[in-house]
């Protein structure tokens, strides 16, 4: 009859379906173990630079900008560890018993000074239309390695909790990438904006010898990170807006700086371009890193899969609404509008006074229940 098959043909054929469906499944280990594999390799080849990022190591670093001038002082200066001892404001040696060398207690005013800029900060980066967040301070090892970061390894700065598969962050800009991970956002989403609070934990291996008194490098900090998911056409003028916040929120703290676009060699995996903000930090005599702001392009997001959908991609017949390949990579960047100890080392050396004071700026007060100075006590 018409359409009936012959009983050793229809055996034929149910035996290759099955062999189809079992070579199926070994086709999709294949692609896992594959996958995997890639991202491995992936993860091991740095990010593409910018055509006007300079050449070479740290020192072919060009000056983009200098802001305000040093501060004068017509008395003999001390640096922020010498004052904080005379005004009572940290306690190295108790961290150092309790935590071991590189950590801190903050005590009184310094506390206080701790709060107020992170509320400060938050205050005006949310005018400036960024969504604040608090984070998870301790993310999968997965996503460390998908934003560009290196857990495992002897030079590692990421602290991996034994017997997980966890790790504490460096920086919160790794939980505000995780955030949208493996998803598809609509392009109507495009830009967000992010300014995360959280505390960074850092081993610091390999920092043996750099500048180690006080708070300049240490564990353990707490800081406000600024994040934003573009589209790519967008990165570049979202890198110039973030640097900008930062040098209107530290021009706002009379701080002296400049920024610096990075060499190619001190950019890292992830970045694209990176501009870093140094100010001067009169006890210790020189500039120090502050703040730094990152392109990071596609890199994070392809490792992460935080894809969009162009708008023009649901108009068209042919790129179908769940069709991959109608979709792009967003564009990740981050920056720092507040990384707190290095800041408090600047406030403290930069705002004080023959008496041995320290002066408040002014907009810090009204986060600090109005405090305008802080004196011996
Ligand atoms: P990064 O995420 O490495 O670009 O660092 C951002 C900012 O955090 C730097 O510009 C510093 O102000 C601060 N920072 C980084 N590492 C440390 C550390 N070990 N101790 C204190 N502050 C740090």
């Amino acid at each position: 009859m018409k359409g009936k098959l012959e009983p050793s043909e229809r055996q034929k054929l149910i035996e290759e379906g099955k062999n189809l469906k079992d070579r199926l499944i070994t086709l999709e280990d294949d692609l896992l173990k594959l996958t995997d594999e890639l991202q491995l390799e992936a993860q091991s080849i740095p990010n593409m630079t910018h055509p006007d990022v300079p050449i070479g190591a740290e020192d072919s670093s060009t000056l983009r900008k200098v802001v305000g001038d040093p501060h004068e002082f017509s008395f003999p200066i001390k640096d922020h560890v010498q004052l904080g001892k005379e005004l009572d404001l940290f306690d190295f040696d108790s961290a150092a018993e309790i935590s071991g060398s590189k950590f801190y207690y903050m005590k009184n005013e310094a506390v206080m000074l701790e709060m107020g800029l992170i509320n400060w900060t938050l205050f005006e980066v949310m005018k400036r239309g960024f969504t604040p967040l608090t984070t998870p301070e301790i993310v999968r090892s997965s996503v460390v390695e998908k934003c560009g970061f290196q857990p495992r390894g002897t030079n590692t700065q990421v602290y991996s909790i034994e017997g997980s598969d966890q790790c504490l962050i460096g920086t919160a800009e790794i939980p505000v990438g995780g955030i949208h991970m493996d998803s598809i956002l609509p392009e109507a989403l495009l830009p967000l904006k992010y300014v995360a609070f959280s505390h960074c934990f850092r081993t610091e291996a390999g920092a043996a010898g750099t500048a180690t008194r006080g708070l300049y490098r240490v564990h353990q900090f707490s800081k406000a990170e600024m994040f934003i998911l573009c589209r790519p056409e967008e990165s570049d003028s979202y890198h110039e807006e973030l640097i900008s916040i930062e040098e209107d929120l530290f021009s706002s703290l009379g701080l002296h700086f400049k920024t610096v676009d990075m060499a190619s060699e001190d950019l890292g995996a992830p970045a694209y371009r990176k501009f870093d903000v140094e100010a001067w930090m009169p006890g210790l005599g020189r500039y120090g890193e502050i703040s730094s702001a990152s392109n990071c392009t596609d890199y994070q997001s392809r490792r992460l899969g935080i894809r969009y959908r162009p708008e023009s991609s649901l108009t068209n017949p042919k790129k179908g609404k769940g069709n991959l390949a109608s979709t792009q990579f967003v564009h990740t960047l981050n920056a720092t509008a507040c990384a707190v100890p290095r800041m408090i080392l600047c406030l403290l050396e930069n705002y004080q006074q023959e008496d041995g004071s320290v002066v408040i700026p002014e907009p810090l007060r009204p986060f600090m229940g109005g405090l305008q100075i802080i004196t011996p006590k």
